[in-house]
């Protein structure tokens, strides 16, 4: 029952070949069984789970459909939950319960969803490798000793485990593609704007979005399809229509034209992703696809612009947690000054901390212009580059990641190399622009991702571009032994 996909398991539950309640009490049973080797959960919310399956039930028996009714998922753990812990997988918020859920938990259980619990993360979503959580490192199901990628590592080691079909996570950098690659499953970014931030904890509140985790490119789009939508709440929810994605994945490929950037080949890429990323270009092209090569010069400048733009946003986004109105408070603090600085020193972990003072060493007055404005202007540059590439291709198409999966503790002592490995990902979100990670071969057993990009509001075209790619391969159907 557990290698079912959220597409089969909407039809096993339509046919009533099982109920919702049955398929939760076997995947709750796997999750505890199998999670301690992998550490992706935070939280099991059994309880609730067993509630929403029942009724999920309860509207299929009164004659309701819906591919997400009795479908059970998990929330990356920096989605409010209403009365179950949301700590962000930092110690500050250990004892906090949210008061509200955030706008994807609430549309997802309005659809029927059922939340078998929290997922783990890196710290306030700060990392590549989901080893600065607070509830300690996640293992990639692929390899043990290898992370799974970050900061959704949870959702995405439990998805590839078969511990559950799908999760949320969210990319402020790369956070679900990458993951995504690391695992071997199909994660979308989708538009900046498209998926509600509103009840979701912020890192860095302009690049930040809310997307499915799944094994295929068919779960992501009824994941997203329960998750995106114009929201009132949030002030940079985009009003815009949401199509029916599962609708637009049966288009032909027969002419598509797919830009691959010049730049992403060049020194720094392992060239076995490479040959794989060559390989996946071929199975496109034999289904119809057009290439071209493209341009896009200020990549380079990419990576440093990210890590001043995140860390401002995030230094700002994280002085609420001052251990007054929630979160870790210091014991006998001795005045209040002694109670921000210990509260705030305990509760938050080294990168954290690392992030949050070189924010605010980016903002401070003598330094603002130098550092913060050129990186927004540097953002401006590389949304231009993809503005002018989409002039002549529909799609952009790249590695996800220039290595696979490290070993875990590799990159600890050393937070700039694992910055380095999120060049291929963060384009994306510092141009809001939409993008997908699939399953493209293995090297030394470990998964690789190739990313496409597209047009704002093209998420349908992502999803189908991967569902006609996943219907002639055969990666994305591979299972990692044990699980
Ligand atoms: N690795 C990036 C960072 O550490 C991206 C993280 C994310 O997308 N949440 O900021």
């Amino acid at each position: 029952m557990h290698q079912m996909t959220l597409a089969e398991i909407a039809r096993g539950l339509a046919d009533k070949k099982f109920s919702s309640e049955e398929l939760t009490k076997v995947l709750l049973a796997r999750i505890t069984q199998l999670d301690p080797q992998l550490n992706s959960f935070i939280s099991l919310t059994e309880e609730l789970a067993i509630e929403q399956a029942k009724a999920a039930d309860a509207r299929r028996a009164n004659g309701e459909s819906g591919a997400l009714l009795g479908a059970p998922i998990a929330h990356k753990d920096l989605f409010c939950t209403q009365g179950i812990r949301t700590s962000c997988g930092s110690k500050m918020l250990d004892n906090f319960k949210a008061p509200y859920d955030a706008t994807v938990v609430a549309k997802l259980a309005a659809a029927g969803a059922v939340t078998l619990g929290k997922t783990n993360m890196d710290e306030f979503a700060m990392g590549s490798a989901n080893e600065s959580s607070w509830y300690g490192a996640v293992k990639n199901p692929w390899n043990l000793e290898h992370v799974p990628g970050g900061s959704s590592g949870g959702s995405a080691a439990a998805v590839a485990a078969r511990l559950l079909p799908a999760a949320t996570a969210t990319d402020t950098g790369g956070s679900i593609r990458q993951p995504a690659a690391f695992t071997n499953l199909t994660g979308l970014k989708p538009t900046y704007g498209r998926v509600s931030r509103w009840g979701m904890i912020a890192y860095a509140s302009s690049l930040d979005q809310g997307g499915p985790l799944a094994r295929t490119a068919e779960d992501c789009a009824i994941l997203l399809q329960g998750m995106a939508g114009f929201d009132q709440n949030d002030s940079t929810s985009i009003d815009e229509p949401v199509p029916d994605y599962s609708a637009s994945l049966g288009e032909s490929l027969q002419g598509l034209r797919i830009g691959v950037p010049k730049e992403y080949f060049s020194a720094g890429l392992d060239p076995r992703i490479a040959e794989l990323i060559q390989n996946s270009i071929k199975e496109l092209q034999k289904l119809g696809a057009v290439i071209k090569e493209i341009s896009l010069p200020n990549m380079q400048h990419a990576i440093p612009a990210y890590y001043v733009i995140a860390p401002a946003e995030a230094s700002s986004n994280l002085s609420r947690f001052d251990g007054v109105r929630f979160g870790h408070r210091c014991e006998h603090p001795k005045d209040l000054i002694d109670l921000y600085k210990r509260s705030r020193g305990e509760g938050f972990g080294a990168e954290v901390q690392r992030r949050i003072m070189v924010g605010a060493y980016a903002l401070s007055a003598g330094y603002y212009d130098a550092y913060y404005l050129k990186a927004q202007k540097i953002r401006r540059l590389v949304k231009n580059d993809f503005m002018a590439a989409f002039n002549e291709v529909d799609i952009i198409l790249g590695p996800t990641t220039p290595n696979p999966a490290w070993k875990l503790g590799a990159k600890n002592s050393d937070p700039v190399a694992a910055y380095l490995e999120d060049v291929y990902t963060i384009t994306a979100n510092l141009a809001g622009l939409p993008g997908l990670s699939m399953p493209a071969g293995f090297v030394d057993g470990l998964p690789v991702g190739v990313q496409l990009l597209a047009p704002y509001f093209q998420e349908g075209r992502l999803l189908n571009v991967a569902h006609q790619y996943q219907l002639h391969t055969d990666w994305h159907t591979r299972t990692p032994q044990g699980f």
